[in-house]
């Protein structure tokens, strides 16, 4: 597979759907998303489509992961993020370059056991993953000043808006049959919501699985 080519193809695609921010394209451009899929899949990889990675669950759309990358930094750095939903680890793997250090918790630990070599492979040394249940965050490592959901609860957690820093940033699809993606920003003056676009994501779902 000529990866690299067809890599710049999908970033001129983000280009073309908006994406401004130039880390994150750069970031986009150099990540081997092929190696986040079961090789049967492995060829689609550079499609800007979601794709099944087993369980029920998908990788995220190249645009929708570029999106809310771009999001979360849109005011500036962001020293420590919190992933829900770790999935193949891909959008882990960008928050991971973007980033000083990225918490990802997932639900079903056998995406996780296939997520964590990868991290090695790529050697991305600032990444802790956990099986846990995203609805309570991490309140260990936190607070964040940056969250990223990769599920959609119907209602923000509460743990979530608790785990945020003064300054930080959820990016997090909210609904059910419709959802969209929204910004939380912690301000002196309380949280503060812009809603910004129409989106489709698996639910984020309590509890954990083997
Ligand atoms: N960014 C991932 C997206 C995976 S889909 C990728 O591109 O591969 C969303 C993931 O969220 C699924 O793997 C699902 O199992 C996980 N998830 C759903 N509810 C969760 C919860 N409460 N805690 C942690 N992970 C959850």
């Amino acid at each position: 597979m000529t990866s690299r080519r067809t890599r710049e193809r999908l970033v001129q695609r983000l280009r073309e759907q908006g994406i401004r921010d130039q880390q994150v394209l750069d970031v986009m451009s150099t990540t081997p998303r092929h190696l986040f899929l079961d090789e049967a899949m492995a060829h689609r990889a550079y499609e800007d489509t979601a794709l099944p990675i087993g369980y029920q669950q998908t990788l995220s759309q190249p645009y929708i992961v570029a999106r809310m990358t771009e999001l979360l930094l849109a005011d500036g750095p962001r020293a420590n993020v919190l992933e829900i939903g770790t999935g193949s680890g891909y959008q882990t793997a960008v928050l991971a370059q973007l980033v000083d250090q990225v918490y990802s918790v997932e639900r079903i630990k056998a995406l996780l056991d296939r997520a964590r070599p990868r991290m090695r492979q790529l050697k991305l040394r600032n990444v802790q993953l956990r099986h846990s249940d995203g609805t309570l965050g991490w309140a260990d490592k936190g607070p964040f000043d940056g969250i990223l959901s990769a599920a959609a609860p119907e209602e923000i957690p509460r743990e979530l808006l608790a785990q945020l820093a003064p300054g930080g940033r959820l990016v997090i699809p909210v609904g059910g049959r419709t959802q969209h993606l929204q910004v939380v920003c912690r301000r002196p003056e309380g949280f503060v919501t812009e809603i910004v676009e129409a989106v489709r994501f698996v639910p984020l779902r309590p509890g954990t699985e083997r």
